[in-house]
């Protein structure tokens, strides 16, 4: 997404002069670019992810705090996605546009929680905009995955959530739980999940898994990259109940495809009814579609008298 005002980019896919960085998920944070403006979570887990130097010039900004640029403000909003996630506000004196980036107004007691932004533009994304989305309540999943321990008590449940986000969330539903078992998290989950433990978010007692360890996880909960559990790492744990933590385990079709024994449904973007409400307490009158099921939701808002477009997004290939 360009603004020629500011001649700068949300979330580009490419090395740009001067990007505005959502959030860190890698298909919206590119290492390389000359200036990126964000939050401070987001250059901090950049610079975890891509080396200190991924960018020439950082500028950080706080949630509610507006820079203006070329007659243009800025500010940015907590999103509710991941730790350090922003919605961005465009203003001038004529207009207002609220990019939401990837948002969830669900809670969550590893990220801002999300704030309504009042705008006249709306560019929402769509990952799940279609009426079947409808996302249960988190802590119901959990208790899927607490019943299933004390059910298989010979396995070891491994548990496949993105390391950025998903991971610390699954971490710290199941303390809220009151589980308070030993979490073991696989080595590309670690450097994240420290920044996590370091920005005050309590976790409880966690272990990188070592391969001493993979014959003892009887009963016990390792949490690992969706892609470790098709890849041999795998293979060491002697006998493992999969289980997969994504908004994407709605769909029956897709666990039936792959080997999760136990899919839980929990998602770090709003589903339909969140997609909807927060159109409408937007209060926005020209709606703005990306990034995901934009077809329902551009005839829903035009049901609702809601000026509706779906942008679409240049590849990379
Ligand atoms: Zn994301
Ligand atoms: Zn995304």
């Amino acid at each position: 997404m360009f603004i020629e005002a500011l001649n700068a980019y949300i979330d580009p896919i490419k090395p740009v002069d001067k990007a505005i960085i959502t959030h860190a998920h890698a298909d919206h944070a590119k290492p390389n670019h000359n200036k990126v403006l964000a939050t401070k979570d987001t250059i901090n887990i950049m610079k975890i992810r891509y080396g200190e130097n991924c960018a020439k010039k950082f500028q950080a900004i706080e949630y509610g705090e507006k820079i203006n640029i070329n007659g243009l403000g800025i500010t940015l909003y907590p999103a509710g996605h991941i730790l350090g996630s922003a919605q961005v506000l465009l203003e001038n004196k004529k207009n207002k546009v609220l990019i939401t980036g990837d948002y969830k107004t669900k809670s969550d007691d590893t990220a801002q929680s999300f704030e309504l932004v009042k705008t006249e533009t709306l560019i929402t994304e769509a990952t799940f905009g279609l009426p079947i989305f409808k996302h249960p309540e988190p802590a119901e999943e959990i208790e899927k995955l607490l019943s299933s321990i004390k059910l298989f008590t010979n396995k070891c449940h491994i548990v496949g959530a993105y390391a950025l986000g998903k991971a610390q969330r699954v971490i710290s539903l199941l303390r809220k739980k009151g589980y308070d078992d030993i979490i073991y998290l696989h080595g590309a989950i670690e450097k994240i999940t420290n920044y996590y433990l370091q920005r005050g978010i309590k976790l409880g007692k966690l272990k990188k898994v070592t391969k001493d360890d993979v014959h003892n996880l009887k009963g016990k909960i390792v949490i690992a990259p969706p892609s470790a559990l098709k890849d041999k790492w795998v293979r060491k744990f002697p006998d493992v109940r999969y289980c997969l933590a994504s908004g994407w385990m709605i769909i029956k079709q897709r666990v039936k495809q792959s080997k999760i024994e136990l899919p839980l449904v929990i998602s770090d973007h709003a589903d339909w009814n969140e997609l909807t409400n927060t159109i409408l307490n937007s209060k926005a009158k020209k709606i703005w579609l990306t990034h995901g099921r934009t077809d329902a939701l551009e005839y829903w808002c035009k049901k609702n008298n809601l000026n509706a477009m779906a942008l679409y997004l240049k590849r990379d290939d």
